[in-house]
């Protein structure tokens, strides 16, 4: 099989700013989204001369919000790629989209257009909880937007939730997770919620007494067992440390990230890995729109980082980790010429006798008791 690449696309408009975000995403006028299709759709073109002997597995258009565009730009953004890559018959196509900014017509267009799998950024079903976190929307918005996504054909959707909101408690996010599930989405993504430095929540709850308006450690480990206990009777399996899907629905994209797949970024902020370099766009939107790629494109990047294969087998081995199934010894022969349990023997023996990793050949995972540790165990492979 030739050279495979997947591609991320960003879109960094919002409605607003929700309260807990550190993503590169804010709300502009429409006339900027249309300066920045522009110079996404040269950026797109460009790019593909330098992977020409590259087929596309996977396109992703994270944010931000995606689903602000009208759908004409993701059709024009989509007809670009399709013009300058090769994109597999195959390729799983991914948009996250948010509740309150999706209509009918927009969905079919999008299906239209070749998007045939959808994130919907839900976080919780409890309203209290979604104007605590900021969100422009309630339930009964997401549930107008599920249907619709539904009616429109799309067969493949993933619900994102976040426990360890302020105010939470154990029962309202079993409630949540209950109410998704019920809906029999393909995918569910449960992740805690991270107070991040420069947010609004960091200024409430980032300090020693903001920390404790947050739900304390007993009940995040109360919800975080929950997760995976109500996702299973409802028939999804964790194949990583936040992510569940049903037989067959796991995200091919992220899978790629975790196992080290080539991905190149595309749009504002979008982080690369291909050719053995991690690299990623400019981040202020104004240099970005400046760029002139077509006379020189290395004005468009940033920290471009040369990995030494012993970077390349450490992120192999935290990457690996945090699926279920675990990291590969047979692919990491493969990729590295070298025997995994030889290279890291010393970390994996010492997991394997404390309980946190075991072997399942030709992987090696984490233990349940090591999935709650993972951090502890990943530090290791650094
Ligand atoms: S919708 Fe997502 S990207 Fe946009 S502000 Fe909210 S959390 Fe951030």
């Amino acid at each position: 099989m030739g050279k495979r690449i997947q591609l991320y696309i960003h879109i960094p408009f919002c409605v607003r700013k929700c309260r807990y975000c550190d993503f590169l995403s804010f709300p502009a006028q429409e006339f900027e989204m249309d300066m920045y299709v522009r110079q996404l759709i040269e950026e797109i073109k460009v790019q593909s001369r330098f992977y020409t002997d590259y087929t596309v597995s996977t396109i992703f258009f994270g944010g931000g919000t995606p689903s602000i565009l009208k759908s004409v730009y993701i059709t024009n953004i989509m007809s670009a790629v399709y013009a300058n890559w090769v994109v597999e018959a195959s390729a799983e196509i991914s948009l996250e989209a948010n509740p309150g900014t999706l209509s009918q017509e927009r969905l079919l267009n999008y299906k239209a257009a070749g998007i045939n799998r959808l994130s919907i950024g839900l976080q919780s079903a409890n309203d209290t909880e979604l104007k605590v976190l900021g969100r422009i929307h309630s339930f009964e918005d997401f549930l107008t937007s599920y249907e619709y996504a539904r009616d429109a054909g799309f067969d493949n959707i993933n619900v994102d939730l976040i426990s360890g909101i302020p105010g939470q408690n154990t029962d309202s996010w079993k409630n949540s997770l209950r109410r998704v599930a019920m809906l029999k989405p393909e995918h569910v993504s449960a992740y805690s919620l991270i107070v991040e430095e420069g947010t609004p929540f960091h200024d409430i709850y980032g300090s020693e007494e903001g920390r404790k308006l947050l739900p304390d450690e007993d009940t995040d480990r109360e919800m975080y067992h929950a997760t995976a206990a109500i996702l299973r009777e409802y028939g999804y399996s964790r194949y990583e440390i936040s992510n569940y899907a049903r037989k067959g629905c796991e995200c091919r994209h992220n899978l790629g990230y975790w196992t080290g797949e080539e991905y190149l970024g595309l749009g504002l902020g979008a982080s690369s890995y291909t050719m053995n370099r991690r690299f990623h766009v400019e981040k202020d939107i104004n240099n970005y729109l400046h760029i002139d790629m077509n006379r020189d494109i290395t004005p468009l990047y940033e920290d471009v980082q040369e990995l030494t294969a012993e970077d390349r087998m450490s992120e192999f081995m935290i990457l690996g980790l945090r699926l279920t199934r675990g990291v590969s010894s047979a692919e990491f022969a493969e990729r590295f010429g070298i025997n995994m349990i030889d290279r890291y023997f010393y970390d994996i023996d010492k997991h394997i006798r404390h309980g946190l990793l075991e072997s399942n050949p030709p992987y090696i995972r984490l233990t349940e008791k090591g999935l709650d540790l993972a951090n502890v165990v990943m530090q290791d492979f650094v």
